[in-house]
Parts: C-alpha cells; structure tokens; sequence
C-alpha cells in the first residue's frame, strides 16, 4: 500500500504496540501483543508482519516510543510516550486540555497545548499504586481477569477501604479483607479508589485544565473513567482506542505530524 506515511511502535512495559497511518494521518494496521522479555526480537517479528500486511519495505520511516525504545535498532528514530501520547490523542479527539495517560507500570498527567505539544507533564514511575500494576496484583488475588475488574468494582456499592499506600501491603490487606469473608467485588472497588485518589492527586499537582482525557491500557477500565470525573468533578473523555495512543502520535510525529 503506497499511502503508508509511518509506522509507530511503542515498547511498553506490559504491552507492545504497532500502528500504521496512512498520508491523511488514519490507522491503516495496528498489533497489540504482550511484552515479551526480548522486546527486540518481538517488535522486529511485529514490524515484519505489519510490512508484509501492508506491502511496505523499510522505507517506510519506523519510529519508537515507550519504556523499550531504545532497544529498537529498526526504528528511524525515537521520541518520549509525553510527546506521542500528546500527539496522538490531541490528534483523536481535537483537543487542547489535560491527558492522563496510565499505563501498565508507570502514570503520567500532560498538559496538552493547542497545537497538541506537551506544555507541562508529571509522572510517576517510582511506585506501581498508582499503575496498571496495582491492578494486576489484586485481579491475579482475586482470580479476576484483568478486562472484568472494572465492572466488578462497579457492580456493588459497597466499599472496603484500602488504607495501604503501597502495593505489597495493600496486598496483604486483601488477603485479610478475603479471610474475614469480604466481598470480593467491594474489595475491588476499594483498590480502583485507592488507584483513582493516587492518580487524581497527581492531576492536582499539574492542575485541570478541561477537558480531562485518558489514555493507556487502563482507560479501557470503565471504573477508573467514572471514579475520576466523580473525584474531580469534570467529564472524562476517551479517545477511540485508548492503549494505541503512544503508537498512533509516534506514527503521526513520523509520517504526516
Ligand atoms: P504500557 O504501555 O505501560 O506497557 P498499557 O498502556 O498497555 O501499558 O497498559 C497496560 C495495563 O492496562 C495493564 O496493566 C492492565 O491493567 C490494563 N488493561 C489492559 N487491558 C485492559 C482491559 N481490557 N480492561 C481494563 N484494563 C486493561
């Protein structure tokens, strides 16, 4: 296909994913796999699989993004998740405002100007409480895949406080809450809280300018979405595919910007 323009990839930490625009800036491809240990390997089998799907060679620019990316010998070059996820969502929704990008082991809040430019950021990469990690620990506790923990949180209106900052404890805290009979699904709700009051502060710190958006594998979490409008009292919009943000703004940023 000639009207290939770029493909984006971005090395998560939890998960790989491959986009490809065409020259008006519209996904033509995408591949989303789980992070395997030899990130190189996998992103090079990926890339070939989207040239081969597409007809392309490698002249089509390859750029990279995320945690992996500079184990991407294939890449043309590479840019920061800030300025992909930026490019990307200001790109899906037409929207200066305030990103929260939250991924599998780090979160980040981004102030995206009106030309979709990161103006100012703040990120967490130091603690998983406030990651897709923290999740993944309770939903592996709990025996809950990951897609199903949103609703579960959402389907009681009962509570049960986490009052740990920290992920290890919070777990042992579950473990407690599980052996006194708790219910699991109020347990759930209580740690997507305590992920949301985390997040929610670090948006304080940058401060709202509206529209609040989310990115990264955990939008896909329908709980976090509405805890974070009721804890800030602003509507949270999504773009259409939240976890292929990165790979979407690094492909935009490589072919038609
Ligand atoms: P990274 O880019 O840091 O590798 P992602 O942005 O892909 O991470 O996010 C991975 C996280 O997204 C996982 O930790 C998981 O919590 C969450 N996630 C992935 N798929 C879903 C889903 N269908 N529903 C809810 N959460 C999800």
């Amino acid at each position: 296909m000639s009207g290939v323009a770029a493909i984006g990839i971005d090395a998560g930490s939890t998960t790989c994913k491959l986009v490809a625009v065409d020259r008006g800036g519209a996904i033509v491809s995408s591949r989303l796999e789980q992070t395997e240990p030899r990130v190189e390997v996998q992103v090079q089998r990926m890339l070939e699989a989207t040239r081969a799907e597409l007809g392309v060679d490698g002249e089509v620019p390859a750029i990279a993004t995320g945690y992996g990316r500079k184990l991407i010998k294939d890449a043309t070059r590479n840019l920061t998740e800030i300025t992909c996820h930026a490019r990307g969502v200001f790109r899906d929704l037409g929207r200066a405002g305030t990103l929260v990008d939250i991924g599998g082991q780090d979160s980040k809040v981004i102030q995206i100007g009106d030309d979709g430019r990161p103006v100012d950021f703040m990120m967490n990469d130091k603690c998983a409480a406030g990651t897709g990690r923290f999740l993944e620990y309770t939903a592996a506790r709990l025996g809950v895949p990951v897609e199903e923990l949103g609703g579960r949180a959402l389907s009681t209106n009962q509570e049960e406080a986490i009052s740990s900052t920290c992920t290890v404890f919070a777990e042992s805290e579950i473990i407690s809450l599980i052996a006194r009979g708790a219910d699991p699904d109020a347990i759930l709700r209580g740690l997507h809280r305590s992920l949301v009051g985390r997040v929610v502060s670090m948006v304080r710190n940058v401060g709202i300018v509206a529209p609040l958006m989310l990115s990264g594998g955990v939008a896909r979490n329908e709980a976090v979405r509405r805890m974070i409008a009721d804890a800030t009292a602003e509507d949270v919009i999504l773009p259409r595919d939240p976890q292929l943000m990165g790979a979407y703004g690094a492909a935009l940023l490589g072919g038609t910007a």
